[in-house]
């Protein structure tokens, strides 16, 4: 997978490339990273690529000429086709079902805005999707973009050491995780749940399931309601449901 972001702080993407499973899977060259700043299309020689509001108002908008230059050579960069995303607290929540959607994807462009945002025209006419990475506005679309990548890249086969976590983890089947332990045995007075240590490996997938619907109708409901249940689900939840009538009664 090539990914490129467009954006006006290239260095800030050092982490992902360098850093913990994408960096490794980066020298690996399971994905390949490339930035691409707009200030190398700007028009004028100190490389401003920002200019006033229309209608005035505060703070500056990044300009469409350069950023359109900046996507055409992105996607000029390779032969497959680019999806090309916008970071943006206006477009779509990005989620799990998002992440697995993009991992199977040949080649993203993600635009990091900075300022009050990008011309809205730009977004028009090269742009694909919009998505946000919550209800909440940061100063630019880099984080955003490294949150993202970092979510899809842990999903391509080869990054993390076993697939298996990230099968596990919360939300790939619209559960929440079960709780997890490790050595040492006691702390702070709290032990390790007994069944963790029987060995029993159908036990321990049985408890693990039971924990992971408790959490997610404790915490997520929502995600319960969303999700079509397997018998044995039913009949954990249904367990579930009966114990916290009987902690109640
Ligand atoms: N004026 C814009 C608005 O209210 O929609 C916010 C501009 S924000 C200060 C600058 C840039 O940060 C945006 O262009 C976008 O790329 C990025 N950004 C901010 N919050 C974001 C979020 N929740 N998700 C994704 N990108 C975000």
């Amino acid at each position: 997978m090539l990914i490129q972001a467009i954006t006006l702080f290239p260095e800030m993407f050092d982490s992902i490339t360098g850093h913990g499973v994408t960096g490794r899977a980066n020298k690996q060259n399971l994905w390949r990273f490339q930035s691409i700043n707009p200030r190398q299309f700007a028009d004028n020689k100190l490389g401003y690529i920002d200019d006033r509001p229309f209608g005035g108002g505060p703070g500056m908008i990044m300009m469409a000429p350069p950023l359109q230059k900046a996507v055409e050579a992105a996607k000029n960069a390779s032969a497959e086709k680019a999806r090309v995303i916008y970071l943006s607290p206006q477009g779509r929540l990005f989620n799990q079902q998002k992440a697995q959607e993009l991992a199977q994807l040949p080649h993203l462009i993600l635009l990091c805005g900075r300022y009050e945002g990008i011309d809205e025209r730009l977004l028009q006419s090269s742009v694909d999707e919009e998505i946000s990475m919550g209800d909440f506005v940061v100063s630019g679309g880099e984080l955003p973009a490294m949150m993202l990548m970092d979510a899809v890249l842990r999903l391509i086969p080869g990054v993390l050491g076993d697939i298996r976590s990230a099968e596990q983890d919360s939300f790939s089947d619209g559960l929440l995780d079960c709780p997890h332990y490790t050595k040492p045995l006691e702390f702070q007075g709290m032990g390790v749940p007994e069944v963790l240590r029987s060995g029993n490996h159908g036990l321990i997938a049985e408890w693990r399931l039971k924990q992971s619907l408790q959490r997610t109708l404790e915490r997520r409901p929502d995600l319960l309601e969303k999700r079509r249940l397997i018998p044995k689900e039913s009949r954990l939840l249904q367990e579930i449901l009966q114990e916290q009538r009987e902690i109640q009664s």
